[in-house]
């Protein structure tokens, strides 16, 4: 791996998602060797990627280069490498690139697509965890449009002209929206073959409301704002089985579809390696202490979706989020820094900074403390924290001006197939299959 041991304790962090990067910008400058891996050489803004899939983005708007955080420093360094599996007696790593010893080891892996064991959604659907699947996603949107033009069977003009989204969590919410934009204000210039009322958009939810996570006002708010534009919510709805063209439920309803897009829940993670009793295999994530001590080890740690925490105030652990990812990066930082300084460890505590989920131009929702609200105003918040949380001056600078020019204009730039996905499948296998 070309790391030199030097008399620096080494600190390992795996994945560079929200809590790895956080913890790693905290630990540049410190008295630590800092080493950083990922299996990709760039981080993911992962809120923005529906933003790509729907055209509003290009991809680098929304990724930034992980070396452009480590290039100041010489004791922080970077690797791109897929981590296999942990050697806890011998402290080492084992990845795609060779081994590494650790002396503290920071487990920031994230989470994966939830299928829960429906084997026909994970070979025929579609998902949306990183970049090359949030573009898997654009093409495979423009593909079906491109060829409902051309074809003249009416049955599998309507399949390729229903888009069914399962989830209506905020990916599944923010996804159904951007499409309906769509159909709303591109479809109508760019494809006048195609009558807008023709194409339909479903968004399937297993639970009886819209954003679960959030409040009931938030809910029913942001299910208003999907009927708005043109959505079908069909709550209390739970997908049975997708064979590439149908789609069947637990009620009457069956749709046919060649846009299938699962978004209805993610799952830790994790390395191999670690002892069973570390994990809540329920969850499949990490059980950690109030300093994300990972359980039955003193100098393994996990923080972010990984991580499992319970507390009195989030007994089933803090919601798999970005906001209790930056502060547990933060907050571990400072506590190495404890650790080897001599002094108490500090416990976390976390931070609600409030929820929020876009749906379409003009409209979002947002819990704060201090209420719920939506609409205009929600929207305008919603922007701002993105742009404001979006990593690198340049992918704020893009996206803003993207933004501006989208609002404009009621256009979308980024509608163009660089890299088809129809035909194309088993060549883009190793996207879809990195969940
Ligand atoms: C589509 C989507 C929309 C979302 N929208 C929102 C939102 O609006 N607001 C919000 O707060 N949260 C949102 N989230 C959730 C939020 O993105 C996550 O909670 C957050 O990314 C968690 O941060 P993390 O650092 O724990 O993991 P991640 O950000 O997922 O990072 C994990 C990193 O680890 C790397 N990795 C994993 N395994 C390995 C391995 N074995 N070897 C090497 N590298 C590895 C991955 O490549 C990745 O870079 C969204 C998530 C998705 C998928």
């Amino acid at each position: 791996m070309n790391i030199p041991r030097t008399n620096l304790p080494r600190v390992v962090i795996i994945g560079g998602g929200f809590a790895g990067m956080a913890m790693v910008r905290k630990l540049i400058g410190e008295d630590v060797q800092t080493v950083i891996l990922d299996r990709h050489n760039y981080h993911t803004f992962q809120p923005l990627l529906y933003q790509v899939s729907t055209s509003g983005l290009e991809p680098d708007s929304i990724a930034y280069p992980m070396r452009k955080i480590t290039r100041n420093s010489k004791k922080c360094l970077f690797r791109m490498a897929e981590v296999k599996s942990i050697n806890t007696e011998k402290s080492y790593i084992e990845t795609s690139i060779g081994d590494l010893i650790y002396d503290y080891l920071v487990i920031a892996t994230g989470s994966k697509t939830n299928f829960f064991g429906n084997k026909s959604i994970e070979k025929n659907g579609m998902w949306m965890k990183t970049v090359p699947q949030a573009l898997n996603i654009r093409s495979l949107i423009l593909e079906n449009l491109e060829q409902a033009v051309i074809t003249d069977d009416p049955e599998k003009r309507k399949a390729l002209l229903n888009f069914v989204l399962v989830g209506a969590g905020p990916t599944g919410v923010e996804l159904s929206g951007a499409i309906a934009e769509l159909k709303n204000h591109i479809v109508p210039n760019d494809y006048p073959d195609i009558n807008p009322n023709e194409m339909n958009i479903h968004l399937l939810e297993g639970l009886d409301r819209v954003l679960p996570p959030m409040s009931e006002k938030a809910s029913k708010k942001a299910h208003a704002f999907l009927e708005e534009l043109g959505v079908k919510v069909h709550l209390n709805t739970m997908v049975e089985e997708y064979d590439g063209h149908l789609v069947t439920t637990n009620t009457d309803l069956a749709l046919k579809t060649e846009t299938f897009i699962w978004a209805a829940g993610v799952t830790g993670a994790p390395v191999k390696g670690l002892k069973a009793e570390a994990m809540v295999e329920k969850a499949n994530r990490y059980e950690v202490n109030a300093f994300n001590q990972i359980k039955g080890y003193e100098n393994i740690f996990a923080i972010g979706d990984i991580a499992l925490m319970q507390t009195e105030a989030y007994p089933k652990g803090h919601p798999m989020v970005a906001q209790p990812a930056i502060q547990q990066g933060k907050h571990l930082a400072r506590n190495i820094m404890n650790i080897l300084e001599g002094k108490q460890l500090e416990a976390f505590k976390y931070k609600d900074k409030g929820t929020m989920a876009t749906v379409g131009r003009n409209r979002a929702v947002v819990d704060l403390e201090q209420g719920s609200f939506g609409g205009f105003f929600a929207w305008f918040i919603w922007m701002f924290v993105h742009l404001w949380f979006l990593i690198g001056f340049r992918n704020r600078l893009v996206t803003f001006f993207n933004w501006l020019y989208n609002y404009w204009n009621y256009d979308k730039a980024a509608r163009l197939i660089i890299r088809p996905f129809k035909g194309y499948e088993k060549q883009m296998k190793v996207d879809k299959e990195e969940i």
